[in-house]
């Protein structure tokens, strides 16, 4: 029987494939910019990440691709920057598409993401990928997912062409302010970034436009038509998570964005900020929830609940700490609340607030057991709920919090550190 190689396996032969055509090539025939592609601390330049390709979308692998970790820029946070010394390695756009190719055809995954360090000019690093794009989408004529991040420094004409290439297109803001920004990334320039953010963004728009008034998508060139994404590394710099989401509202405002990315500050070796205090791994966390209350949940910046310093409060969700700040909303009929009402209870996401107001059109929901089968966090929600005029939970909402741990609702994403905060997101 043929045995399934182990992710090691998989990921020593694609990069054998780098350096030659001949399956199985030894590292040691590698070319030199090649060799160190496995050593610790060289940021493996491939990785296999099962995701969600949008909300309820469907299941598959990406293949995370990190086209060079070399880089003439020098940000202080990052295990790339120049100044660091640590095996470099490089893909050239060929090698790359010959790998991603092969781990495809294998069935290893079916989605592209493309990353890279910025070695020299940006223009020249912006040609390596849209090459890379061209050859998978105009030569092998691959009409999956590929999400590319841009480089700072583009051209007008090169975001035109990278973004008509991809399915998604994302940038590194890193901070939510040019003066903090500078502090941490001397040769970045966040509005330098914001006008190649805002060259991608009409390109999207343009595109779904289109798209809404009927023009079929053309699979080899769907404009972006994915979204954006953007990310910011908090903990950095001294702005506060009002600060930070303020501005990501601000920039969502104008569609074409689909979400944001956060990555809580590490201190890496090494580097300028490596006695920094690392961020708490619960404020990304506690960032992403706010973000979904303002995408998802129909929370207005406004209502979003920070501490006395302009931050998340850590020992609570954002919702929770919405719900402890406005009693008056509570306790919440669950048989005639609206949708919108449901969902703004701790314990009740959009899903279940659907489900919900669905069956009880045609069911007489009885209790706790009917909430949990639709999905209903009830160790969160009961305290805060009537059914029929009757409370759920005898303990109050506010003694109530005394059982939850907070960090069991500290949401979906998986905090994992395998790179730079400014590599993989
Ligand atoms: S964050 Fe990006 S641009 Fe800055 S040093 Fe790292 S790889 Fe280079």
């Amino acid at each position: 029987m043929m045995r399934t190689p182990n992710l090691e396996a998989k990921l020593a032969l694609l990069m054998s494939l780098a350096g030659d055509d001949r399956e199985g090539l030894p590292m040691s025939h590698l070319p030199p910019r090649l060799r160190h592609a496995n050593d610790v601390g060289a940021l493996r330049p491939l990785n296999l990440r099962p995701v969600r390709l949008g909300r309820g979308g469907p299941r598959t692998t990406l293949m995370r691709i990190l086209m060079t970790n070399a880089c003439s820029f020098n940000c202080h946070y990052c295990p790339m920057r120049r100044d660091r010394d640590m095996p470099r390695t490089l893909l050239k756009p060929a090698e790359l598409v010959r790998i991603f190719l092969a781990a495809v055809e294998r069935g290893w995954c079916t989605g592209l993401f493309l990353t890279t360090g910025i070695p020299g000019r940006p223009v020249k690093v912006m040609d390596d990928l849209i090459e890379v794009l061209a050859l998978l989408r105009e030569k092998h004529r691959f009409a999956g997912y590929i999400h590319v991040k841009m480089v700072p420094g583009a051209d007008a004409a090169q975001i035109e062409r990278l973004t008509a290439l991809a399915t998604r297109v994302s940038l590194n803001l890193e901070a939510p302010c040019g003066d903090t920004l500078a502090r941490i990334a001397p040769e970045k320039n966040l509005e330098t970034a914001l006008v190649s953010l805002e060259r991608v963004r009409e390109r999207v728009n343009d595109r779904r436009d289109e798209e809404r008034e009927g023009r079929p998508r053309d699979v080899l060139h769907p404009g972006g038509v994915a979204g954006m994404t953007m990310q910011f590394v908090i903990g950095a710099t001294p702005d506060t998570d009002r600060t930070l989401l303020d501005k990501i509202t601000a920039l969502y405002s104008a569609r074409g964005i689909h979400h944001s990315h956060f990555a809580a500050f590490r201190p890496i070796r090494n580097t300028p900020l490596e006695n920094v205090r690392a961020a708490p791994a619960v404020r990304e966390q506690r960032l992403y929830q706010a973000d979904y209350l303002l995408r998802d949940y129909g929370f207005a910046p406004r209502e979003v609940v920070y501490d006395a310093d302009g931050n998340l409060p850590l020992a609570y969700d954002p919702k929770t700490a919405w719900a402890l700040a406005h009693p008056e909303h509570f306790p919440i009929e669950v048989r005639t609340a609206a949708r919108e009402q449901l969902m703004r209870v701790p314990g009740i996401g959009p899903a279940s607030a659907r489900r919900i107001v669905r069956e009880r059109a045609t069911t007489q929901l009885r209790g706790l057991a009917d909430l949990r089968a639709m999905g209903v966090v009830t160790t969160r929600a009961a305290g805060f709920l009537t059914l029929g005029g009757r409370r759920l939970q005898n303990v109050r909402w506010s003694e109530q919090l005394g059982f939850w741990r907070p960090d069991e609702d500290a949401g979906a994403y998986h905090i994992q550190y395998e790179v730079s905060p400014g590599t993989f997101r």
